[in-house]
């Protein structure tokens, strides 16, 4: 097994590490950094919450602290596109971390916040510069950037840029970027778009799969309960009494359920705040950052605004409403049990969502445990139970660490 000391990072870099409480390696470092320190491309497909963040960023910052460039005004020496805003903010803030002990500038760029600061950050010139596709793709054709010094170019969640509808803008920014450069492409699923990708983009790339596709991360323990509309805030409250329910991330299908739940918790006193895009970037920063100081207990987010976010101490995430589209499951639950550690996953199913319960179900490969024991359990008809069982997966939770009743399906 490797360990950080293996690598051959800078004792700035190692110091830095060691701040962060890292000990040992994730699959997916030990067996990419060696080979990206090295500059060889990279299709990673990993999940979320497996240490992807320093198995690249680490490697450039060990290849900037090497090499004796100098940055020219505009230019960037390694761009990071990402998906979303707090996903771009996140890197860049792990970045900044890691290289604290180090000489190198990095800024972002998105939208929804002004392009002044941004541009006056780049015109510097930049070593590394994470950003959305939307907003680089503006300034780009402003000319306002210039990738003639770039040589790393990182790809991260490609999956989710083709979710969100943006593979279009990131294949126009890769036709700017010079041919030759090291290139790193990482995926939680290999949907056949991005795999034609990574074909045209990544020259012989080490691959590396650290879970399986679409599996969902084995320490995260999942249930669902059954429950009538009327009920569901009264067993949400129940849920968040719980002693051990200590910070939760709860999604809602739209940013006006969202609002309400925050609405209906705040009646309760319970002290939470909502993340989605109808929000400014300045609430979604507070939000987060209140959530991540652990001043708030709850979170209530859409699909969108929550891909990007890295909080170590999830202990819950509830699936208010099932999300319409099943891969958004898998990142929604992912959100718990980060790096290794224990997560639980509450899905609050109606009767009219049994069909969106299913394809989850199918594309997870596995049926989750329907708790019984719950004060607020609805007993759905048989016609629609039938309905729900016809072509389910026939594989169980293999983990059964709940003391509940569940139901024998
Ligand atoms: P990521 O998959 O990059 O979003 O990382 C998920 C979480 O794992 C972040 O909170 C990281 O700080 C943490 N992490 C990354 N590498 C390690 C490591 N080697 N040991 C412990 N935690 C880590």
């Amino acid at each position: 097994m490797s360990d950080f000391n293996s690598f051959g990072f800078s004792s700035q870099l190692k110091a830095q590490i060691r701040l962060k409480g890292y000990e040992t390696p994730t699959p997916i470092q030990s067996q990419s950094i060696p080979h990206l320190l090295k500059g060889r491309d990279l299709l990673g497909i990993a999940q979320t919450g497996s240490g992807k963040t320093a198995a690249f960023s680490l490697p450039i910052l060990q290849r900037i602290l090497d090499s004796k460039i100098t940055i020219e005004s505009n230019c960037v020496r390694c761009l990071i596109l990402a998906p979303t805003r707090e996903l771009a903010s996140q890197i860049e803030g792990n970045i900044k971390f890691y290289g604290e002990k180090m000489n190198f500038t990095s800024t972002t760029i998105f939208g929804g916040v002004s392009k002044s600061k941004q541009l006056e950050a780049l015109s510097e010139g930049v070593d590394i510069l994470v950003a959305t596709p939307g907003r680089l793709l503006d300034l780009i054709e402003d000319g306002r950037v210039d990738f003639s010094q770039l040589d790393t170019f990182v790809l991260d969640e490609a999956d989710t840029m083709l979710d969100m509808g943006f593979l279009k803008d990131v294949k126009t920014i890769i036709s700017k970027l010079p041919k030759s450069k090291h290139t790193l492409l990482f995926s939680a699923t290999m949907p056949q778009a991005i795999g034609e990708l990574a074909e045209s983009l990544l020259d012989d790339p080490l691959k590396i799969s650290v879970a399986p596709e679409a599996t969902t991360v084995e320490t995260i323990k999942q249930e669902v309960y059954f429950i009538d509309k009327k009920d569901k805030m009264y067993l949400l409250l129940n849920i968040l009494a719980k002693p051990e329910v200590k910070s939760v991330l709860i999604f809602c299908k739209t940013k006006f359920g969202a609002n309400r739940v925050v609405e209906q918790l705040d009646i309760s006193m319970i002290k939470s705040a909502a993340i989605h895009s109808s929000k400014s970037q300045n609430a979604r920063d507070k939000a987060l950052d209140s959530f991540r100081a652990g001043e708030i207990k709850v979170l209530v987010a859409s699909d969108i605004a929550a891909r990007g976010i890295d909080v170590d101490h999830v202990t819950h995430v509830i699936n208010y409403n099932l999300p319409e589209d099943p891969s958004n499951y898998i990142h929604r639950i992912g959100r718990t049990a980060r790096a290794g550690r224990n997560g639980h996953a509450i899905t609050l199913c109606v009767i009219g969502e049994l069909s969106l319960l299913k394809n989850v179900e199918t594309k997870i490969g596995i049926s989750i445990p329907v708790i019984l024991d719950q004060p607020f359990h609805k007993e759905f008809s048989q016609d629609a139970l039938n309905e729900f069982k016809k072509s389910k997966p026939a594989k169980k939770i293999k983990k059964n660490n709940s003391h509940s009743r569940r139901r024998k399906r």
